[in-house]
């Protein structure tokens, strides 16, 4: 036996526990790197991490901010779902629309804005994923079609922002209706001879990846963005084998010619003017952007005989 007997007790609370001194929401965890990140770092980072540059998911409006000069007109604020088949799964789809209408402040998965993209005239729709999963139905689709067809009325650039899981299965065939009406106002657009960028964020999926989303004229992802039509799980099942590293991911994809670019979050904007002024032969918004002053006089005094 034992010179001493202490029995072990746990440590005994007194009074109320004491409150955590860091604010809820003040730190990120990031799943890339596991650190911890500093919210308003990660903010003013356009929401990639600062060390290890994974993309967090973005909300519509913060696209549109990254993506635009100043401000934007939206179109078709209005439109909103009536829920023509009355449908119910495991929720009525009539409760799923009033709760993320609720969460997002949005009518519906998508926002139409007209606006400037380092000085050129462009109408962006930009799909928001929070708003059931960013399913594309009956109200995405025309308004996305009516923001095609303004590109054209107004021969301003036509950029899509994809964020989505696919179509709005809570809309059945009505839903897959709209890939065919987006594409075929994709059609005339080209015909036009107007420019369409996809930009894929993570994610891309379903019935968006098998239509407009892979039509751009440039089809520009983030990186490693899973983008896809039917997600690897699924796959895997189907064919019975393990899936490669990285697969339906935006850098393998690349690889394999389904993607013309990918690209890092903070140069987004940068890339689409580029790209744009390439495709529409703009002139730049300021010449000798990124040239020095030295090298300013030196064009002057190199042009100047040439003027005499
Ligand atoms: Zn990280």
């Amino acid at each position: 036996m034992a010179w001493f007997k202490k029995t072990r007790r746990p440590i005994a609370r007194t009074g109320k526990a004491k409150a955590s001194r860091v604010p809820e929401g003040l730190w990120v965890k990031c799943p890339g790197c596991s650190q911890a990140i500093y919210n308003k770092d990660l903010a003013s980072n356009l929401n990639v991490c600062p060390k290890c540059a994974h993309h967090f998911r973005v909300s519509a409006t913060e696209r549109l901010k990254m993506l635009l000069d100043g401000d934007w007109i939206e179109h078709d604020v209005s439109l909103a779902s009536t829920d023509p088949l009355n449908f119910t799964d495991t929720k009525a789809y009539k409760a799923r629309l009033k709760a993320s209408k609720a969460a997002t402040g949005l009518k519906d998965a998508v926002i139409v804005v007209s606006g400037e993209l380092d000085g050129l005239p462009v109408i962006v729709a930009s799909m928001e994923f929070d708003f059931i999963g960013g399913s594309m139905g009956v109200v995405v689709g025309e308004k996305i079609t009516r923001g095609i067809e303004r590109a054209l009325a107004e021969r301003r650039a036509m950029i899509i922002v994809c964020a989505s899981a696919g179509a709005r299965m809570m809309e059945g065939a009505l839903s897959l209706m709209q890939m065919a009406k987006i594409c075929g106002a994709l059609a005339r657009l080209d015909r036009a001879r107007l420019p369409f960028i996809a930009i894929l964020t993570d994610p891309t999926t379903g019935g968006v990846t098998a239509s407009f989303a892979m039509l751009g004229d440039l089809n520009i992802a983030e990186p490693k963005a899973l983008i896809g039509f039917a997600g690897p799980r699924v796959i895997e099942q189907t064919i019975r084998q393990k899936l490669p590293e990285g697969f339906q991911r935006s850098e393998l994809l690349l690889e394999k010619g389904m993607l013309d670019l990918v690209v890092d979050r903070r140069e987004l904007k940068a890339a689409v003017a580029q790209a744009l002024r390439f495709m529409t032969c703009a002139p730049a918004a300021r010449p000798n952007l990124d040239i020095g002053s030295s090298v300013h006089s030196g064009i002057d005094s190199a042009s100047a005989p040439i003027t005499e």
